[in-house]
């Protein structure tokens, strides 16, 4: 186990929905850059295990704690348990998240209400704790997407979801004032995950992966180096923002 890795030495970061796609490249990032990370998932407990023993494989610190974010009180104890192994919160990646794509007129009311309850709510509830329990001069990365500004056909719900994640991010930056808590969003374009591929045909992931004028899918890479900028040293100054990290497609 190694107990200090340069500026970050000592620092403890959650990140929710580690187990695959973003959140588990985002989890590797920060922990190569010398965070305690908490490896979060909701129903993958192999997949977080697998991650959380290629960090310490490589020299890191980790720990799989199950929860499903939409679950208030399941957050609490995810929040309990990073303090109990590592002795506090720095960090709150926020990367949970769930995709249903649907035209408007024929979403049902369940499908509406699990985005809403994992994609909102569920980030309502790691903010609240994180705004409580997070320790003076930490960070908070909260995940929106691009489509937030595609507004296609399609996204309707989805985007909703989002764009509230966004309006909270601004908030809650005035909110924690004084405790020098950074809090920004990154919103991603079209990343090559299991949310981004599944149920698109291969000739419709190739138009969308052309979009972007550097002309390919994002990687989970790209996205964890850029919550890497936020939550670590030379993000200090960033506060209140979205970032948009999607090879220009918007
Ligand atoms: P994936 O579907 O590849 O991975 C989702 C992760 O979230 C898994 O680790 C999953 O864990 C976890 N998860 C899902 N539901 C819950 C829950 N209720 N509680 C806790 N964990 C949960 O998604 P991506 O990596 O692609 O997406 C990560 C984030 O990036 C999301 O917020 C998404 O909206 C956003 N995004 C992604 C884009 C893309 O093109 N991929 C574009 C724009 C934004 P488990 O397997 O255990 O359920």
């Amino acid at each position: 186990m190694s107990t200090d890795n340069g500026e970050l030495g000592g620092k403890v970061a959650i990140v929710t929905g580690a187990s695959r796609g973003i959140g588990a490249a985002v989890a590797e990032r920060l922990a190569a850059d010398g965070f305690a990370v908490v490896v979060n998932y909701s129903g993958s407990a192999g997949a977080a295990e697998a991650v959380a023993a290629g960090i310490e494989g490589r020299g890191g610190r980790a720990l799989t704690a199950q929860a499903d974010v939409s679950d208030a009180g399941a957050v609490r104890r995810l929040f309990d348990a990073a303090e109990a192994a590592f002795g506090g919160v720095d960090a709150l990646i926020n990367n949970a998240g769930i995709m249903a794509l649907s035209p408007i007129a024929e979403l049902d009311d369940a499908g509406f209400d699990r985005l809403v309850a994992v994609n909102l709510k569920g980030s309502f509830n790691t903010l609240r704790e994180a705004a409580r329990r997070l320790r003076d001069g930490g960070r908070i990365v909260n995940f929106s997407s691009s489509v937030v500004g595609m507004l296609q056909p399609g996204y309707g719900a989805y985007a909703a979801t989002k764009a509230a994640v966004e309006a909270m991010t601004s908030v809650l930056a005035k909110e924690l004032r004084g405790r020098s808590i950074t809090v920004n969003a990154i919103a991603p374009g079209p990343t090559a995950t299991d949310l981004f591929l599944n149920g698109k045909s291969p000739e419709l992931v190739e138009r969308l992966a052309k979009l972007a004028p550097l002309e390919r899918l994002g990687k989970p890479l790209d996205i964890a180096s850029a919550v890497a900028f936020l939550a670590g040293p030379d993000g200090a100054w960033v506060n209140g923002q979205t970032l948009r990290v999607n090879g220009g497609i918007i």
